[in-house]
């Protein structure tokens, strides 16, 4: 399969951007000057402009989504989704050390929103962020790995109720991402990660809408920052 993009390719640390002034942010957010601007700025470090016009390559992430010509559509999502769970699984695991019960005993993403695990009884349960993560992970990796929902072998198809299944996984992953943007944007910037997350995210996202694998509902909390990231990186 194919689809393989990563994100985690070595790349030389700026640190002379890190920690960027808010009095210095000319993002365009902040044209027309609005005094409630700022204190949103603060809340969400992600939109500052020092950051989100960071990436790690001059990517078309509108190009590398779409589904090539003689490619079939099924399997083109089923070589990306696995790419995006691999990818993002690494981002989450190498910022494990900052996510812990202690810091995020529950899962928060944009908006303060808490989200909850829903059970094999269907019943929502709030629970840490690194246990949500871990639920999340096992959940997918067991699905990528069931033969009869991800088949590796060309002879089986894919089975009904497949789409539905992708916009789950994609449903978890775009939590992940966002509870990361929201909790640990800091930390991201800390470890010099924050170019690799825009580009991952950007490309995620164009290619969630492009198979229309994400709920605008679900995404809403996060649309400042696609806005931003499209309107630096022109997608
Ligand atoms: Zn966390």
């Amino acid at each position: 399969m194919g689809g393989c993009h990563s994100y985690t390719g070595t790349r030389k640390a700026d640190t002379s951007t890190k920690r960027v002034q808010f009095s210095e942010v000319t993002g365009h957010k902040l044209k027309n000057n609005n005094t409630q601007a700022v204190p949103s700025l603060e809340e969400k470090p992600y939109l500052l402009q020092g950051y989100v016009s960071e990436r790690i390559a001059d990517m078309d992430v509108k190009t590398l989504s779409v589904l090539p010509d003689g490619l079939d559509k099924a399997e083109w999502m089923a070589s990306n989704t696995i790419a995006f769970f691999k990818n993002i699984n690494l981002f989450s695991s190498a910022l494990s050390d900052f996510c812990t019960t202690r810091t995020c005993p529950t899962t928060r993403g944009p908006g303060d929103v808490t989200y909850c695990w829903t059970d094999e009884q269907g019943k929502k349960v709030k629970c840490s962020a690194p246990l949500y993560a871990d639920y999340t992970m096992s959940y997918i990796q067991e699905l990528l790995t069931d033969e009869e929902v991800f088949p590796t072998s060309a002879s089986t198809a894919f089975p009904r109720g497949y789409v539905f299944l992708v916009q789950r996984i994609f449903l978890y992953l775009f939590r992940t991402l966002a509870h990361l943007y929201w909790v640990h944007f800091w930390d991201v910037v800390q470890m010099d990660m924050h170019p690799h997350l825009n580009t991952l995210f950007a490309h995620f996202v164009t290619f969630g809408r492009e198979f229309h694998l994400l709920e605008r509902s679900e995404t809403a909390p996060l649309e400042d920052l696609i806005a931003a990231l499209c309107w630096h990186h022109r997608f």
